[in-house]
């Protein structure tokens, strides 16, 4: 504790016992408050009085050089005194004249509050310090709010705890660095329209609700491991250095069809809220979102993620086809290409169509020893089959699997003769029928060709 309490023991009630093993120590500084809201009007006003004159004893005792970080550890803050308002700088103490704003603070010094609780709203919307101000593992009652302008001063907000309540830095510069780690229950971060000149981090934080329309991050900007709880649009918001998007968590929409980003983006582990899950189709805003990430991945020649991304942008246009209806010819081909390979991204569902496509073509065209009944019973499991498989959200591919071949059994087609079916090249007759068979497994074919390669290697 580096508070000394030499001055302020003695108007304080009881002697302060706080220390680095003691926590629970009973002073006025340190104690809970919560019962205090049962007191009497005079006997608030007499305690909050007390409570904001022993601190600012204490403070002038121990922060006397200048250039020495002044810790406040363990205070639970009380009501501000209505006598003076905080939202005003003024000069409490005239023969010391450090301090221009009534608690404690003097603009050209280094502030650590840690493990402090403020009970009521901490405006600091006309405190314009100099040096670095740093919240370490406190919580909030209540709102909270910055400067205007920030001059050289860097934020660092750790571990904090904002019980569901609003930060509001909007319409601000900040010209040196802007750190949030480890937040929890930030209802809204509004950043709207403010600038930040140094860099700025949000990492491991929780955010509900956030605001970064129009903000410029003039610096390296890290969103690693920051969970966004809700709908994410960086509108006009520009970053003119490296951004990481690393481990980031999007439970809403992801939207940066309108963001500018003049430098590298890392979007490696980008996932949505289920455990380990990647970004779904419904935590991309739009199409320009994926081919932005998509891009990024291409940039650091992390092709695997590009093409996972470069399904979702196909996804995305197959949405946006489906909304006009104008393009039907092209919504057909979008939906076909999703269908028989989930945009080239999944080789094992174009084989399973082609085994299946060409087991129920051999069965009709007679080239195996096949009787008629079983044929009709093929097409109700089928039809059952395929009710099943759209039923099912996961394994379905190894459930067809398992089911082509539990058919093929009861059929015995010849695999002899569906490898000759399969063949493009086969000198049998062509009827139209076959033609159109042999075009649809020319397509699967390539389309069979196209996802392994998706898979493995660069196009
Ligand atoms: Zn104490």
């Amino acid at each position: 504790m580096d508070i000394g309490y030499e001055r302020g023991v003695s108007i304080m009630e009881e002697k302060c016992t706080y220390d680095d093993k003691n926590k629970e120590c009973n002073c006025i500084l340190h104690c809970e408050k919560d019962s205090w809201n049962s007191l009497e009007k005079d006997e608030l006003n007499k305690k909050i009085e007390l409570f904001w004159k022993t601190l600012r004893d204490t403070l002038y005792s121990s922060c006397q050089n200048i250039n020495e970080i002044c810790v406040v550890e363990g205070i639970i803050f009380s009501k501000w005194e209505e006598a003076l308002n905080f939202n005003y700088p003024i000069d409490i103490n005239e023969e010391n004249g450090n301090f221009t704003c009534k608690i404690l603070f003097a603009s050209e010094r280094t502030y650590y509050f840690k493990n402090c609780a403020f009970l009521e709203k901490l405006d600091l919307k006309e405190l314009d310090l100099e040096k670095d101000l740093t919240f370490d593992n406190c919580t909030f009652n209540q709102e909270i709010t910055f400067y205007k302008s920030c001059n050289s001063s860097l934020i660092f907000i750790n571990d904090c705890d904002f019980y569901s309540n609003n930060i509001d830095l909007s319409n601000r510069i900040f010209k040196s660095n802007l750190y949030f780690k480890n937040c929890k229950n930030i209802k809204k971060l509004d950043l709207y329209n403010s600038t930040i000149q140094g860099s700025a981090s949000f990492r491991g934080s929780n955010l509900n609700e956030v605001n970064f329309e129009k903000t410029e991050f003039n610096n390296v900007a890290v969103f690693n491991d920051t969970i966004f709880q809700n709908n994410v649009d960086f509108k006009y918001t520009s970053f003119d250095d490296r951004v990481y998007f690393q481990d980031v968590t999007i439970q809403g929409e992801l939207n940066l069809s309108s963001t500018i980003f003049k430098d590298e983006v890392n979007f490696l582990g980008i996932k949505n809220n289920e455990v380990g899950k990647k970004l779904g189709v419904k935590n991309i805003a739009n199409r320009e979102t994926a081919r932005i990430i998509k891009h990024s991945f291409e940039k650091l020649d992390n092709i695997i993620e590009a093409n996972k991304f470069y399904a979702l942008e196909m996804q995305k246009r197959e949405e946006e086809l489906s909304k006009t209806k104008e393009n039907w010819l092209d919504w057909i081909v979008f939906k076909f290409h999703k269908i028989s390979s989930n945009h080239s991204q999944d080789w094992l569902l174009t084989l399973l169509w082609m085994l299946n496509i060409t087991m129920l073509f051999g069965t009709f065209s007679n080239i195996s020893p096949c009787q008629k009944d079983i044929g009709l019973f093929i097409v109700v499991s089928l039809m059952i089959i395929v009710g099943l498989y759209t039923l099912l959200k996961t394994h379905r591919k190894k459930f067809l699997f398992a089911v082509f071949i539990f058919i093929y059994c009861l059929s015995s087609i010849n695999l002899d003769d569906m490898a000759r079916l399969i063949s493009l090249t086969g000198k049998e007759s062509l009827t139209f029928i076959t033609l159109i068979y042999k075009s649809i497994i020319a397509y699967l074919i390539y389309q069979f060709i196209i996802s392994i390669r998706q898979n493995t290697r660069r196009k």
